[in-house]
């Protein structure tokens, strides 16, 4: 059974792990090696250049929270990787390592499950399990740079769970990802993606991180929005937008906007007229509208639309000046949108 009283190294800062080293009674050198070691997925058994005492001393006294892998699907069609991670205490999670000519990017779970209730999503269906702490997020990128024996070099944070909703933990994540003596991964190669938790948005533009922030839209009114994301009900879409231009002045970062295209739904001329017009009026400029074609989810009833139709929205903004792009799908053959693979299991 996992105790969640056991330290949690991953968690810590360098200087926090020199301290809990230390008060073990140990010199602070060996911080260091055991730092090198849980970057690499090693466990304290396999942390051969300590002694023995102390290796089974730190296990019972401490955790690395390294996700096991569970299962693994790659695509045939270009080489995504899907994996379903089992955490400390059993619990699944996904991550999507997909390949890209600028290097590998993976897509993290924030959380088991979650609880915004998008009416669209599969990761959604059975509420919010727990939050995942920052070991278990970077751990998800320990494990496959292990696994693929290749550096990641971009974070998305778009998979299981709504990073605004696990804060603290998914700041520590960035500030442990994007550390030279972490991951060394530059805030700019990171995305967060939020339904739009408006108070946390602007907690986050004053975080001096800066990660580029995907707003899901998927709606131009609050009625329609309210009724596909309930998050809607409690900051609308004029404080949501208000938000992100804020985030664009104090960061200077560009917003990507994603819009899940559902047929007869949010996919007429209407539709991206109205998006548009909604754009302008907080932007001048500096924003992206992602367009994804909606994934079916077979819990749910809504239906896709075909590329033909997506690419049609697409020059619909274009058309009025909205810089647009029709998410490229990838892994098609191995379900890789997320928090499918974790409910079939
Ligand atoms: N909670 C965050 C990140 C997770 S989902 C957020 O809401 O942004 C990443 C993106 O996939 C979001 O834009 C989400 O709305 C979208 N999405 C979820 N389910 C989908 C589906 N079945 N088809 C297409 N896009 C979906």
């Amino acid at each position: 059974m996992y105790e969640n009283t056991k330290a949690d190294l991953l968690s810590m800062k360098s200087d926090e792990l020199e301290k809990f080293v230390v008060s073990l009674g140990h010199p602070r050198y060996r911080a260091k090696q055991i730092w090198q070691w849980m970057y690499r997925a090693k466990d304290f058994s396999e942390m051969s250049n300590l002694p023995e005492k102390m290796r089974s001393e730190l296990s019972e006294a401490a955790v690395i929270n390294v996700p096991e892998i569970e299962k693994k699907l790659v695509s045939a069609a270009d080489g995504t990787v899907k994996y379903l991670f089992r955490l400390k205490d059993g619990n699944l999670i996904e991550s999507v390592l997909m390949r890209y000519r600028y290097g590998l990017s993976l897509c993290v779970s924030s959380q088991c499950g979650c609880r915004m209730g998008c009416r669209f999503c599969a990761s959604t269906l059975d509420g919010l399990i727990r939050n995942l702490m920052p070991s278990e997020i970077l751990g998800q990128l320990i494990a496959a740079q292990t696994d693929s024996g290749e550096r990641v070099s971009h974070i998305v944070l778009m998979g299981i769970g709504e990073p605004l909703d696990n804060y603290d933990n998914v700041i520590r994540f960035i500030r442990l990802a994007s550390s030279p003596d972490g991951l060394g991964i530059s805030c700019r190669n990171i995305s967060l993606s939020t339904c739009g938790v408006v108070p946390n948005i602007l907690r986050l533009a004053e975080e001096g991180l800066p990660v580029t922030l995907s707003v899901s839209l998927h709606a131009s009114d609050d009625v329609a929005r309210s009724d596909l994301m309930p998050v809607n009900r409690a900051w609308g879409i004029d404080a949501l937008l208000a938000a992100c231009a804020l985030y664009f002045k104090k960061t200077g970062r560009r917003i990507s906007f994603e819009y899940t295209l559902i047929a007869n739904k949010n996919d007429s001329r209407e539709e991206a007229d109205r998006l548009s017009r909604l754009l302008k009026k907080y932007f001048k400029s500096g924003v992206h509208v992602n367009i994804i074609p909606l994934n079916p989810v077979k819990e749910r009833e809504y239906r896709t639309v075909d590329r033909r139709c997506a690419a049609r929205f697409s020059e619909f903004l274009q058309k009025n000046s909205i810089n647009a792009t029709v998410r490229r799908t990838l892994g098609p053959d191995i379900n890789a949108s997320c928090g499918q693979l974790r409910r079939s299991h």
